[in-house]
């Protein structure tokens, strides 16, 4: 069993979502699929959110762009049959995120919780998105409200989350299940069932917390660069690809600042042993990195 993981520049369109759908349909047996927001959209929700806690009128026309990008997305992949219906869906969870927000601009003030409730919407959005461009390929997928696997506490914004209860729901869950599972990354919920979030990048710490929870065989970080490099190759031309790395000295890295991986995948992994790869949706047959500690265990 594997974990994928697809980051927002991986989903942030049609074309780019067809991609995916295509590393998927290589590994289709046995694999749970995580997914991002679209590109841009958890800052354009968090944009939305302020503007609404500011009385800023202009938060509707936000709001309207941010629908009318899902809406793109749905024209371009579901065939004409089906596609009324899953914008009728789509217009539920539309009026749910303007519930969320007419309620930060009536309230004037943007709580933590308020903000990770609206931030929550990019997951929901494309994860329901993008499992309907999937059977629109003819491939059987069930998507999973990742809130409802992920308990934490109630830290909105970073919440801790609880393992124990988490690898447990987590694992019964998925015993009986045949299908492709799609869920969205970054979102959970308290015992309460208030939707938290894993802070800013969290999806990677999602599939970790998967994988490990099933005890996979590898968790694969699918994002728009080739792997782990020496440095932010958007900033350094001469950027060199690590193909093989500890998981020590890749926490470091991301600790220090290296976003391809967010720094709390690291541990769940480790702790069962599960190597981590770190692959370029748009260079699939590229190397990519392996983190593990089968080099340092061959010296
Ligand atoms: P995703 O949306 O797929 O999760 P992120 O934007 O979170 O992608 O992370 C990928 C980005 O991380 C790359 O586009 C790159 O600019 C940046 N990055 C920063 N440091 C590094 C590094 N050392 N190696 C690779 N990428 C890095
Ligand atoms: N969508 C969230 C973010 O932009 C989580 C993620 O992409 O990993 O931070
Ligand atoms: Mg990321």
């Amino acid at each position: 069993m594997k974990v994928l993981k697809f980051g927002g520049t991986s989903v942030a369109d049609a074309k780019n979502i067809n991609r995916v759908i295509d590393i998927i349909l290589e590994n289709k047996r046995d694999t749970v699929v995580v997914v991002s927001a679209l590109g841009g959209i958890t800052d354009n929700l968090i944009k939305l959110a302020t503007l609404a806690s500011k009385g800023d009128m202009g938060y509707k026309t936000l709001f309207s762009s941010i629908c009318e990008r899902h809406n793109q997305i749905i024209r371009d992949l579901i065939k004409p049959k089906e596609k009324e219906k899953i914008l009728r869906e789509i217009n539920i969870k539309y009026k749910e995120l303007e519930e969320v927000i007419e309620n930060i601009f009536t309230t004037k003030e943007l709580s933590l919780s308020a903000l990770d409730a609206a931030m929550s919407f990019g997951e929901q959005l494309s994860v329901y998105i993008i499992s309907e461009a999937i059977k629109n390929r003819n491939i059987l997928c069930e998507f999973t409200d990742a809130r409802t696997l992920i308990k934490t506490d109630d830290k909105f914004g970073s919440a801790n989350v609880d393992i124990e209860k988490s690898y447990k729901i987590i694992s019964n869950y998925f015993k009986n299940k045949k299908n492709l599972s799609i869920m969205g990354g970054f979102i959970a919920s308290t015992q309460k069932g208030i939707t938290t979030t894993l802070s800013r990048g969290g999806s990677d710490y999602t599939a970790a917390l998967i994988g490990a929870a099933l005890n996979v065989s590898t968790i694969e970080i699918w994002t728009d660069v080739d792997g782990l490099m020496t440095a932010d190759p958007k900033k350094m031309k001469d950027a060199l690809l690590i193909p093989e790395i500890s998981y020590s000295e890749a926490e470091e890295m991301a600790y220090s600042g290296a976003k391809v991986i967010h720094p709390k995948t690291i541990k769940p992994a480790v702790l069962k042993g599960i190597p981590i790869y770190i692959k370029n949706t748009f260079n699939p047959k590229g190397v990519g990195t392996k983190i593990s500690n089968e080099k340092e265990n061959r010296k």
